[in-house]
């Protein structure tokens, strides 16, 4: 019984001993997955937040995996692509801005340093004397344009709304509009339905002010603009419509781009800046509204402004 009973506790240490053996071994495997499959890749993360800090946005993570990391890396890689693109729209806004300012300064430089010439004609100094005028003008109107982008940007709720007669501001719009309209000759047809509304007036007259004045802008000598306002259930909508030269439908998605314009080079010497309507589709965005347009090249063009309201005509 004796020697076998030391041979049983012999097979039962050998036993013991590889059974911890390979406890051993499967932790160490079983570590080595965790290591591979958690750690690797939050270590990964770890560095790609170090990239991004820095500016660099060539991130590269497997996001084949279906569980929770293969998420995060996911939703990661998603974030500093919306990094990416808000930082180059924000380094192209400082760039236009910049350009947008230069042009005018380098014209009223011009002129005030051709005026210090003391022999030049009355005639010549009054042109060059308006032209620094219109110019110290634009900048002006620039600077308001950017303001009031850039309130609208961080202060999104600081609408100051009430109601007001939708009609009367039209056509106080067009009563300011009448001398260019006269002077291009332009015919006006207004289908104002009596509306109220609630919103801040203000900066919806913004609004109809740009679309009428790119409609003026935009439209040949002889040609209509109409504006139509109604209101039916819960929306009210202005349009401005007029049989101007049309947008081509290819940059039609990017008007309402900031500093978007369709012919850079005709709208260079124009009062244009492209802000315009960027700063409309921000104000009607503001007051829970959709601002569409259509157009026909050679046709013309339709803005379709759609607000929430809680009256009928
Ligand atoms: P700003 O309004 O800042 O003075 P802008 O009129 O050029 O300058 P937006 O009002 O933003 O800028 O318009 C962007 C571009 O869309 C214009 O430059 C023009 O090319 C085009 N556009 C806008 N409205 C019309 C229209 N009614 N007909 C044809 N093109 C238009
Ligand atoms: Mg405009």
């Amino acid at each position: 019984m004796r020697p076998d009973a030391e041979v049983q506790f012999g097979e039962l240490r050998i036993f013991f001993a590889v059974l911890i053996g390979v406890i051993i071994l499967f932790s160490l495997w079983f570590m080595l997955i965790t290591v591979f499959h958690v750690v690797k890749p939050i270590t990964r993360l770890t560095e790609a937040t170090l990239k991004i800090s820095k500016g660099r946005y060539d991130i590269k993570l497997y996001t084949a995996r279906r569980d929770e990391i293969g998420q995060l890396a996911s939703h990661f890689m998603t974030m500093s692509r919306e990094l990416e693109r808000t930082n180059r729209a924000r380094q192209e806004f400082v760039a236009n801005v910049s350009h947008e300012i230069e042009s005018p300064l380098t014209s009223i430089q011009g002129f005030a340093h051709a005026l210090k010439d003391g022999a030049l004609p009355e005639p010549q100094r009054l042109e060059y004397l308006s032209i620094i005028d219109e110019e110290s003008r634009r900048l002006s109107v620039l600077s308001k344009q950017l303001l009031t982008l850039s309130s609208l940007d961080y202060e999104e709720h600081a609408l100051q709304k009430r109601s007001f007669d939708l009609r009367a501001q039209l056509r106080q719009v067009m009563q300011i509009m009448e001398w260019h309209l006269t002077e291009k000759e332009l015919a006006v047809r207004l289908h104002v339905a009596d509306i109220t509304l609630e919103g801040d007036p203000n900066l919806l007259y913004q609004v109809w002010m740009n679309l009428v004045t790119n409609a003026v802008k935009y439209t040949p000598a002889g040609g209509t603009i109409s504006i139509a306002a109604r209101a039916d259930d819960h929306t009210c909508t202005v349009t401005v419509t007029d049989n101007g030269e049309g947008i081509p439908a290819e940059q039609l998605p990017m008007i309402f781009d900031r500093f978007y314009k369709v012919d850079q080079a005709r709208t260079r010497d124009s009062n244009s800046s492209g802000l315009g309507l960027a700063i409309a589709q921000k104000i009607i965005q503001a007051h829970n509204g959709t601002i569409e347009a259509a157009s026909t090249v050679g046709e013309g063009t339709t803005f379709k402004v759609s607000l929430p309201c809680h009256n009928t005509d």
